[in-house]
């Protein structure tokens, strides 16, 4: 799951090569539930098919997503299919070369304003990508956040992207909530 918010996300496509709204063909975006549609689709007025794609995963993999991601736990409760955001010439539907996301902050999918935050398995909250200390590692590695690699500390990468640990907890529980929504159906 990728996805990106920050200020510091404009300067990442010169620093790393390209945002986290700029995926490979074998990329996925951001997971989306229900709530993030009708709140993107009430804004753009665009039908779900101009920005969601199906993925269809086999009944193992959607646990194992679930188990590795508690804030997407009963996501897939009816089915094994994970919602994303569509990919249009290398870049989310809503990306806007060089400016950024399109969309208003409160409309963005909750994942991509989460993004890079995440809730493990054992309660606690970390960065979900990899961190290489160093700028060229981390533009090959291809799994690297800017703010991160210019981080010493958490609190670093929170006011990177102008946000606080209030925040995103807040934004981990409006989450779960959708996810559990989402798998109701
Ligand atoms: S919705 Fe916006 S922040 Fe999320 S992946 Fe698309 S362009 Fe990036
Ligand atoms: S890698 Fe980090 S800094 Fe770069 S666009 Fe993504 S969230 Fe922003």
């Amino acid at each position: 799951m990728r996805a990106p918010t920050g200020p510091v996300c404009a300067r990442c496509p010169v620093a790393l090569g390209a945002s986290c709204c700029e995926v490979k063909d074998d990329e996925r975006l951001a997971t989306v539930t229900r709530a993030d549609v009708a709140r993107i689709a009430e804004h753009t007025g665009l039908s779900t098919r101009r920005f969601v794609v199906e993925e269809g995963l086999t009944e193992e993999e959607a646990a194992d997503y679930e188990a590795r991601r508690p804030l997407y736990r009963d996501y897939f409760r009816r089915s094994p299919v994970r919602w994303t955001l569509a990919v249009r010439a290398g870049a989310c539907v809503f990306h806007e070369k060089g400016r950024g996301c399109g969309l208003p902050a409160d409309v963005r999918p909750v994942a991509c304003r989460l993004y890079p935050f995440e809730r493990w398995p054992d309660g606690s909250w970390s960065v979900q990508v990899t961190r290489y200390g160093d700028l060229a590692e981390a533009r090959a590695g291809g799994s690297a956040c800017l703010a991160v690699e210019e981080a010493e500390r958490m609190e670093d990468v929170l006011a990177a992207f102008g946000t606080t640990r209030e925040t995103v907890e807040g934004l981990g529980v409006q989450l779960a909530q959708e996810t559990r929504e989402h798998g109701r159906g």
